[in-house]
């Protein structure tokens, strides 16, 4: 079963999320996804200043932090307890145990 949950940050600054997503492939091991938000609030000039900087390569990424709650690392932790359910039945699938 394939699960998705949104992280917000402590802060509630919406540029400080990210999605995890995990996917059951079924006869693949499961992918896990950490999704961040793009820096994508700047007028479009600077956007274009950006662009250029990077293409003379000066990237201008900028990383945040994103400061879990209590309650949101409980539900990381289940996120990454679901995928490992996923890749444990799909390994005894493929291999059983005589
Ligand atoms: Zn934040």
């Amino acid at each position: 079963m394939n699960m998705k949950e949104l992280f917000v940050c402590e802060c509630h600054d919406n540029h400080h999320m990210v999605v995890v997503s995990i996917y059951d492939c079924q006869k693949h091991p499961p992918e896990f996804s950490i999704s961040v938000t793009a820096d994508c609030h700047l007028v479009w000039y600077r956007r274009v200043w950006a662009a250029v900087k990077y293409a003379f390569g000066q990237p201008s990424l900028s990383w945040h932090d994103v400061l879990l709650s209590e309650a949101d690392v409980t539900r990381l932790q289940n996120c990454i307890s679901h995928y490992g359910k996923i890749k444990t039945a799909l390994d005894q699938h493929q291999n059983p145990v005589p």
